[in-house]
């Protein structure tokens, strides 16, 4: 598969406006704002299949078309690019914004004219200290051609684009608690309904969408429906950036279709397991999402094959543990990280994730009490679906997973 979101990966001369639109850069955005009309664009963007590729995997077409018109709602309305990348084993976000700016900015003025969005802002990570300036060179360059402001390229559509640095916490990441932050207030995730749709940014008509998901909009309409949908299997459609982390030979950023099977990912592209050392298991999405065991790993690659076997694609970001790795350890790591990042609203969460980290703890120590594995798992019931955002489910579907299907490396840390 001819590559195209990591076409630019490693080549720090595309981060130059002139360098990219040299190399086609910012051309389907003139063609898009002289031929196209926005609704042509949403069904396009519908017909294509496209899904939201910060997790949740929900049809990016009809998010956009949950947005009212302007007629309804006349007024600011924003266009927000989730870049708040804090998942751990997930960094494709982080390679597009360093070496392809340009790439998101054109994605968000095509995406923000097909919702009649005429302010835009991109929620990056705080610690990406290092992207920064990267992209702040980026807008202003985008400003000076004409790009971004009044009256775009001689058109009637005028969008204003900032950076908006988040201050660490993973909780942003979820929309609405981003949304909060840009607001200028605490990151708390606000209860739903009403949706960003109609109630976002200063309760204002407001779409969240992802870095990867929105760079993919300008080559659907370049390249078209037929092509995007050449790429992938039967179940998933499109190129996708792959996460490979942990026990692997080659880790890094990987650009494959959607779909590709889970062990080949692994041994042809990642190269293997150092050491020849045995396959243990995998978390195929991002750390929130549930393991695999090594019998269970020759999948798809895709949202509907990992929801059919128990876990999730989440950011296609795969940590690969082998033979050597405690999933004791692993799990106290994964589940101390949900449970620093709570925003305590929620009493299951605050208190419960809190509560398996500290019995994971004794667990590890090996001063486990014999109830402990089974209270794990009524825990687990206690938090799943009973809190406001989906921090908690993320905290508890790693607990279940790891103690169902390793449960006898937990059974060792009882005393
Ligand atoms: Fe905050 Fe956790 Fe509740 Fe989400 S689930 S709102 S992170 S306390």
């Amino acid at each position: 598969m001819e590559p195209v979101l990591s076409r630019h990966f490693n080549d720090s001369q595309y981060r130059d406006v002139d360098t990219y639109m040299a190399d086609g850069g910012y051309r389907v955005l003139k063609s898009t704002l002289k031929q196209r009309a926005p609704e042509e664009i949403i069904q396009t963007v519908k017909d294509a299949g496209l899904r939201g590729l910060g997790g949740a995997g929900f049809p990016t077409g009809m998010k956009w078309s949950f947005v009212p018109s302007v007629e309804e709602r006349p007024g600011n309305r924003y266009l927000v690019c989730n870049a708040d990348e804090s998942e751990p084993g997930t960094f494709k976000d982080r390679a597009l914004l360093t070496w392809d700016p340009h790439l998101i900015i054109e994605s968000m003025v095509i995406s923000g004219f097909a919702m009649s969005m005429n302010i835009g802002f991109i929620y990056l990570r705080g610690e990406f200290t290092e992207i920064t300036p990267i992209i702040e060179k980026a807008i202003a360059q985008a400003y000076e051609k004409g790009f971004l402001g009044n009256n775009i390229l001689g058109s009637k559509f005028s969008f204003e684009l900032y950076l908006h640095r988040g201050a660490g916490a993973y909780i942003c990441g979820e929309e609405t608690a981003l949304l909060e932050s840009l607001e200028g207030k605490r990151g708390y995730p606000r209860l739903k309904p009403p949706f960003p749709a109609t109630h976002g940014l200063w309760r204002s008509p407001t779409n969240v969408n992802n870095v990867e998901t929105l760079c993919l909009v300008p080559f659907i309409l370049d390249r078209g429906v037929k092509w995007f949908r050449s790429i992938g299997n039967d179940k998933a459609k499109g190129p996708k950036l792959y996460c490979l982390s942990g026990r692997v030979k080659r880790p890094g950023v990987y650009e494959l279709p959607m779909g590709i099977n889970l062990k080949e990912l692994i041994f042809e592209h990642g190269g293997g397991i150092p050491n020849d050392k045995a396959l243990k298991a995998v978390i195929p999405g991002g750390s929130s999402c549930p393991v695999l065991t090594a019998a269970e790993c020759d999948i798809s690659m895709d949202f509907d094959s990992l929801a059919a076997a128990g876990s999730m694609f989440g950011t296609a970001a795969v940590i690969i543990m082998d033979e050597t790795v405690s999933m004791v350890e692993a799990l106290y790591v994964i589940t101390r990280f949900y449970a620093h990042e709570s925003c305590g609203q929620c009493t299951p969460c605050r208190e419960g994730v809190k509560w398996m980290q500290d019995i994971l703890r004794r667990l590890l120590k090996g001063r486990g009490r014999r109830e402990d594995i089974d209270l794990l798992i009524t825990m687990c019931d206690q938090i799943e679906r009973r809190t406001i955002c989906a921090l908690g489910d993320a905290a508890a579907l790693p607990v279940r997973s790891f103690v169902s299907k390793f449960r006898h490396e937990f059974e060792k840390g009882i005393q």
